[in-house]
């Protein structure tokens, strides 16, 4: 579908957003139960977002995660689609991205990929949430313990994984170690190092390689900002 398309299939939910099943805004923060219009995601900044989400995932790790009625929230954003961040993380079974922020139906975008690495079609998913659906944040978010950092760290080869696991390479190379020291996935302090690189790396390849949200967030119109998840404590550490 070409962007000219997919602008005019976004512009279209804009008549039919459904007003009346309007959910009500939060007076603090101005945000929407349910992301069910522009005027939703227009009324908020990128750090308020990172506050929605630090708040979120305070919530989830303390064990007060909001109830939500997806079902309703289904109804609510049936005809359109107006989230307010993407989110690139790993596929790891312990990371799921929503529920780990505490948010609802329609709120992220989502892309899991093994290490949360960058490629093509990533871009170009980032590049669509943002330019065409109008999401305001994009994090990269990694998590400790990741098998695909350590398949890295161990330089594992096998079948297409050999070619995901390149792309995490150069967060191995650019993480120091004292001479001798071991730099396999036995060593979980190097892991984790090797994890944070790679979030802000691939923060830094994202500008590189898409000129569109580069200039989107030279602009303020959007921010790009990594994060880490911790599967022992279910916290999010945010690198801004
Ligand atoms: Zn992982």
């Amino acid at each position: 579908m070409h962007a000219r398309t997919l602008l005019l299939a976004v512009a279209a939910t804009l008549s039919t957003a459904p007003f009346a099943a309007m959910a009500g805004t939060e007076s603090m923060a101005r945000f929407c139960q349910t992301q069910y219009s522009r005027d939703c995601q227009a009324a908020v900044t990128p750090p308020q977002i990172i506050e929605r989400f630090k708040q979120g995932n305070e919530r989830f790790a303390s064990g007060h995660g909001t109830h939500r009625n997806y079902s309703q929230q289904v109804k609510e954003t049936a005809k359109g689609q107006f989230p307010l961040a993407s989110i690139v993380s790993c596929i790891d079974s312990r990371a799921p991205a929503e529920l780990v922020l505490d948010q609802g139906i329609g709120d992220v975008f989502n892309a899991r990929v093994a290490g949360n690495v960058i490629n093509e079609d990533i871009l170009g998913s980032l590049e669509f949430a943002s330019k065409v659906a109008g999401a305001k944040l994009i994090v990269v978010m990694g998590h400790t313990s990741c098998g695909a950092v350590k398949g890295a760290c161990d330089n594992v080869q096998m079948g297409n994984l050999t070619g995901l696991l390149a792309k995490i390479q150069p967060a191995v190379a650019a993480v120091p170690s004292k001479t001798g020291a071991d730099r396999s996935s036995k060593n979980h302090e190097f892991v984790e190092m090797v994890a944070e690189a790679n979030v802000r790396q691939n923060v830094q390849l994202v500008r590189d390689r898409s000129p569109i949200l580069k200039e989107m967030e030279d602009k303020g119109e959007i921010k790009i900002v990594g994060a880490m998840y911790d599967v022992a404590s279910g916290k999010v550490s945010w690198y801004e």
